[in-house]
């Protein structure tokens, strides 16, 4: 070992922390055999002693070289463990005096050198064996203390004063060098963290830029292609065209799910827990699957227990994908037959149940051999079959994956050529206790019959503006809304938009978000703000490529009345502008009137945004018929009780309040919600208007929500936070006032 070599190994960063510290010992060790050889030289001159040191030093420092040029640490510290406990050990005792000598410090040395090195069993076998060694030496030296060489009193100060010395030294240079070498060691792991951390960001701002950039020219594609298939075509032409549609979806799919992909894997997908309405989430991907299955002349069943709850807590949005996935799947693999979806519920207790999902079809079925690869990203199985079938490989992975994130898990019984059955249980918490009864899917199923693109209306005085900096764009929007006969105005910058909107009174303005000098954020608030503008009132819709919760979330925050992803179909997007323009300019057309005007009020009523609603807390004193008149938002405070925590309302209600005050060992305390609680309840309140206004309890008394309230508003334009200076019934009055008003 060279004198660089030896720096090398100690402060190599990538060694191994063990072979450091062997490194260590070997040189600490010399030293001190180097130093007691010279004190046997100085007095016994030339010896066997000092021979037999001699000769151990050497052959320490070749089991030391050899073992760390090879790479067996731990070979060599076993050897050396060997000599120091059977051979140096035994020697120092005998010959250097007993119990008077310096062996005891030794036996000291040489369980830190074990202790250290060795790891597993050999370490605690040679452990055992130390102790044995030492009290068979004790022993022998106790019952034989003829067979002990005795030090002279001078020779036995000068052995035990070097040994005191040089081991305690060697001992806390060791635990030293440990030290800044785990302190040097997790400094390094931080900075490997930090480092993977920047990786993992620039990685998905790669992702989220690629699918941007990716989503304009497909949006090119799909659009204009769709305005092909509305002309009158030729059956070739139409096959074709129908080839690019199916082409440019399946490559949007794969967008979407490397997308999804690289959320889970950098560890940036949160799994949401909101209240949402489980009937309404199966209606909707009945109304979304029932053409596919129909269109393949397969038999769609839904069958739904009616004692699930009507309202669960969870991640609606993520478990809406798993069931598309796996409902999509059982379509394209099924040539004839049936695809089924039935739901049941298994509680768990009064709060939590598993929602079990069960798809099964008769399909082409999967390979027994093939399950275990099911769930492995970019497999795809059986690839004689399924070769001609469109996909990629990766959306039951991302099932697991969201699955796994939710603590939920998925079965899969199959025989193939027979069918498969996909098992998914899905833990959620229970939000009430109104069950979901039985339920008529049949709306769903008309709202599908119409989904194949139909007119639904036009608007010839209806005005829309278009913002994008991007020409095909603005020519694929105003294309696609060409039937409906809107006047549609297109510019592509903020700047010209902000001319336009301060002379036409639109009805709808589409507007971009990426687009350089004044992006679509600063766009809306100068449009919201424009003095003498005539579109400060008017409903404005995010039409972007921009993907994400993020970017839904900052468009609610940011006073958006609704927002399409690129690409867009023209259906979406007629049913977005249908959505925001006054009904007196609207002309419904189409063969069955009865049901596409039925349709579109069930859409309306659906989705369109009030201008302001009021929003109040549990503490506020308020009827439940007036909460339900006028449909009053509650946010909930929290109860703190001797048995835990419970939200007011709907955990614990005014009867189990009292009881808890009637009793008068316990006591009770209301907690109000935190800042992220209260932004949490804005943020899904802005879905349904454009303005909040929430009316607070009093500030002045203890532990009141509104500083908290004022806090969380301030993340958003369109939240006023009013302090009613009340509590109770007080407050719940001024919040029935502020709703008659
Ligand atoms: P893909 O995009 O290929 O459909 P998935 O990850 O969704 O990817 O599915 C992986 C593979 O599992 C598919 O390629 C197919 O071979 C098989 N598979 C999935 N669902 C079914 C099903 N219902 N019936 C038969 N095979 C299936």
């Amino acid at each position: 070992m060279s004198h660089k070599g030896i720096k090398y190994r100690l402060y190599d960063n990538g060694a191994d922390i063990k072979q450091r510290l062997f490194v260590l010992n070997i040189l600490t060790m010399q030293i001190v055999l180097v130093v007691t050889l010279i004190e046997i030289l100085i007095t016994d001159k030339f010896s066997l002693d000092a021979m037999l040191l001699f000769a151990m030093m050497l052959s320490i420092l070749f089991a030391g070289i050899v073992s760390v040029k090879s790479g067996h640490i731990r070979l060599g510290a076993l050897f050396i463990a060997t000599i120091l406990s059977f051979g140096y050990f035994p020697v120092t005792f005998f010959k250097g005096g007993g119990i008077n000598g310096d062996a005891p410090l030794w036996f000291i040395y040489n369980i830190f050198f074990v202790g250290i090195l060795l790891s597993g069993k050999v370490k605690y076998l040679f452990l055992s064996a130390q102790v044995l060694s030492a009290v068979a030496c004790y022993v022998t030296g106790y019952l034989k203390p003829e067979w002990i060489v005795p030090n002279t009193d001078l020779m036995a100060h000068v052995y035990s004063l070097t040994a005191l010395i040089l081991i305690s030294i060697a001992i806390s240079s060791m635990i030293g060098l440990e030290i800044r070498l785990f302190i040097r060691e997790n400094k390094l792991s931080e900075e490997r963290k930090k480092e993977i951390e920047a990786l993992n960001a620039s990685q998905n701002r790669f992702f989220s830029s690629m699918s941007h950039e990716i989503r304009t020219p497909i949006n090119t594609i799909i659009g204009l292609n769709e305005m092909i298939l509305r002309e009158d075509i030729s059956d070739e032409v139409a096959e074709d065209a129908v080839n690019i549609r199916s082409a440019g979806t399946m490559l949007l799919n794969l967008i979407n799910d490397i997308l999804d992909m690289s959320k889970v894997q950098s560890g940036k997908m949160v799994i949401a827990e909101e209240p949402y309405s489980i009937g309404n989430m199966l209606s909707e991907i009945v109304g979304m699957l029932w053409n596919r299955a129909n269109e393949k002349k397969l038999e769609f069943h839904v069958n739904v227990a009616p004692d699930i709850p009507y309202e669960l807590i969870g991640d609606e949005i993520r478990i809406k994908q798993i069931l598309l996935n796996v409902l999509n799947n059982s379509i394209k693999y099924t040539k004839e037959g049936s695809v089924s979806l039935s739901v049941q519920c298994e509680r768990k207790d009064d709060n939590n149940a598993v929602i079990i999902f069960t798809v099964k079809d008769t399909g082409i079925g999967i390979k027994k051999e093939d399950i275990p690869y099911l769930f492995t990203a970019f497999k795809r199985v059986d690839e004689n079959e399924t070769r001609h079938i469109e996909g990629t490989g990766l959306g039951l992975s991302i099932v697991k994956q969201f699955l796994d994130l939710m603590g939920g898990k998925v079965n899969v019984n199959s025989i193939y050529t027979q069918g498969s059955t996909f098992i998914i249980e899905i833990p959620q918490k229970i939000n009430g206790d109104k069950l979901i009864g039985d339920v008529d899917f049949e709306k769903s199923r008309t709202i599908a019959k119409l989904k194949e693109y139909h007119q639904k209306f036009e608007a010839p005085d209806a005005r829309v503006l278009v913002v994008d900096d991007n020409e095909l764009n603005l020519m694929v929007t105003s294309k696609l809304l060409r039937g409906t006969k809107v006047k549609i105005d297109c510019v592509s910058s903020g700047e010209e938009a902000l001319k336009k909107t301060l002379n036409v009174p639109y009805n709808v303005i589409l507007l971009d978000h990426l687009m350089p000098e004044m992006d679509g954020i600063e766009c809306i608030r100068k449009i919201r703000s424009q003095i003498g503008g005539l579109c400060r009132e008017c409903s404005i819709v995010a039409l972007t490529a921009n993907t994400g919760e993020e970017n839904k979330a900052l468009y609610v925050k940011e006073g958006f009345d609704g927002y399409l992803l690129k690409p867009v179909t023209g259906e979406t997007l007629e049913n977005e502008v249908l959505r925001h323009i006054p009904q007196e300019l609207v002309h419904v057309i189409g063969d069955s009137q009865e049901i596409l005007e039925e349709t579109i009020s069930w859409m309306r009523s659906k989705q369109i945004k009030k201008k302001v609603i009021v929003t109040t807390e549990s503490v506020a004193d308020i009827p439940d018929e007036l909460i339900e008149k006028y449909n009053i938002p509650i946010l909930p405070h929290k109860v703190s009780t001797p048995e835990g925590l419970f939200k007011d309302g709907s955990e614990i209600d005014t009867r189990g309040v009292l009881s808890y005050m009637e009793d008068k060992e316990h006591t009770i305390k209301p907690q109000a919600p935190n800042v992220k609680e209260h932004e949490d309840f804005f943020a899904s309140q802005l879905n349904r208007a454009n303005n909040l206004v929430h009316m607070s309890i009093s500030s002045k008394v203890e532990n009141s929500g509104c500083p908290k309230a004022i806090e969380a508003a301030r993340a958003f334009n369109n939240v006023t936070v009013i302090d009613t200076g009340h509590l109770s019934s007080g407050q719940g009055l001024m919040v029935v006032e502020a709703c008659k008003l």
